[in-house]
């Protein structure tokens, strides 16, 4: 059985979470985009941890861990982050890293600096991991995939041509130091040697697991509004955040995925540029910021402070619609514990007219949020397992906004820890 965790907002959801307590039941979890420029956050009984690149389902002997050939896999990140576990006495997980995944080169890197600096005010805000530039190459087919690491030939051709497309640019465009090919071969040889023994046929490996029976998990990256295609294109990320990608990143039959879970937060966080309808300021949103997430909402990967905003049923529920969901979890409920009484927004005025269809994004930039104000429950919900303990206000804002969004929410996730979670049976 196959399921995916996803993201129903612009990503920070509380994804990692969901896919660290998802995995004690799972025996595979497997990343299908994006790289490691965003990160989960995940408490559990070995510490505190920002993974960027492996799967939340790490920490447990029992899982595989998967990295697929979606993912923009940076290869000393991985690294890094492996050791980041195993010093903090997570036994060595079982990793298996997708042959046709390709590579973030340092090059990528660069460009994705110089390119924001470039653009000054107008740049994308980017985390600046090389992401846009190394699915910019992997889609005009100048990337390095996995298994062409192995192919000595190929490589000392290939990064010859690689070096005369990129010093036009770094030349001319940016007037940036050249790269040379003998340094891009030397980098390619180290990379060869540090993931050679966890290379592997994902797509066979899954398929023989899922004939086997096996459970697998899909851990997505960002959320439905930073999809390339049906996020809030440009301010979006360069690989497809829905689970339907999950397919086509990890390389199993789609019709395998039966369980969608999309993850939500019960309040607005965002990072970059971009509209934000629902987004809040001033002593407002740092008092929000402050107390949001597990110590405050700030980037896992760049501790950049996070755009605030109330919970948005229009973005949540268009965002669990493009996903498929099956299942909401609805995360971090306890931190709206100190609030009197919890604006949401419920519609989008755009020139004049009200609607609860989220739009393009040249629409977005002009809509004006609708809010409608439910009362607080002004008490503190963790460690409440049974969904009929939660006080009476609280699950009126929980069944409000399941009745907006359109989607069952099965999970109300009350704490950071892998068993701050109550069930709903629906
Ligand atoms: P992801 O990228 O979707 O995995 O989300 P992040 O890890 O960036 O953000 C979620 C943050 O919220 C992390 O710091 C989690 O530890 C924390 N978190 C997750 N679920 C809950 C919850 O129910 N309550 C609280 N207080 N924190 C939570």
């Amino acid at each position: 059985m196959v399921k995916a965790v996803v993201g129903a907002n612009w990503g920070d959801e509380g994804k990692g979470k969901i896919t660290d307590m998802l995995s004690k039941e799972a025996d595979i979890i497997c990343r299908f985009q994006g790289g490691a420029n965003a990160g989960h956050t995940i408490v559990n009984d070995y510490g505190k941890f920002a993974l960027h690149t492996l799967p939340s389902g790490v920490f447990y002997d029992h899982t595989t861990s998967i990295i697929g050939n979606g993912v923009a896999l940076n290869i000393p990140v991985l690294f890094k982050e492996i050791k980041s576990i195993t010093d903090q006495n997570v036994p060595m997980p079982k990793i298996k890293v997708s042959d046709r995944a390709q590579i973030v080169m340092s090059y990528h890197i660069l460009f994705d600096q110089y390119e924001e600096e470039r653009l000054g005010g107008k740049s994308f805000g980017s985390t600046k991991s090389g992401i846009a530039p190394f699915y910019s190459d992997k889609y005009a087919k100048i990337g390095f995939q996995v298994s062409e690491l192995f192919d000595e030939e190929l490589l000392q051709e290939k990064v010859v041509r690689i070096c005369e497309t990129k010093n036009v640019l770094l030349e001319h465009l940016y007037h940036k130091p050249l790269i040379k090919p003998e340094e891009l071969l030397k980098e390619l040889h180290e990379y060869r040697d540090m993931v050679a023994p966890y290379v592997c046929d994902v797509s066979a490996f899954l398929y023989e697991a899922i004939k086997e029976g096996k459970n697998i998990l899909l851990e997505g990256q960002l959320g439905s509004l930073k999809d390339p295609d049906h996020g809030i294109y440009p301010m979006v990320t360069s690989s497809s955040t829905l689970a339907a990608y999950g397919a086509i990143g990890a390389g199993l039959p789609p019709y395998e995925i039966k369980q969608i879970i999309t993850v939500c937060k019960a309040y607005s966080s965002a990072v970059g540029a971009g509209a934000f309808v629902s987004e809040i300021f001033g002593e407002e949103a740092d008092e929000l910021r402050r107390r949001g997430g597990d110590g405050g909402e700030y980037g896992a990967t760049t501790g950049r402070p996070r755009r605030m905003g109330w919970f948005d049923c229009v973005a949540s529920k268009y965002g669990c619609r493009i996903q498929g969901t099956t299942d909401v979890a609805f995360t971090v409920l306890d931190v709206l514990g100190y609030l009197d009484e919890i604006p949401v927004c419920v519609g989008y005025e755009i020139d004049g007219e009200v609607t609860t269809d989220f739009p393009t994004t040249a629409k977005l930039e002009k809509a004006k949020p609708v809010l409608k104000t439910l009362p607080g429950w002004k008490s503190d919900i963790r460690g409440i397992k049974n969904y009929e303990e939660l006080p009476e206000n609280c699950r009126k804002y929980i069944e409000f906004i399941e009745q907006q969004i359109g989607f069952p929410i099965t999970m109300v996730s009350n704490g950071p820890g892998r068993n701050d979670i109550i069930y709903r049976n629906k």
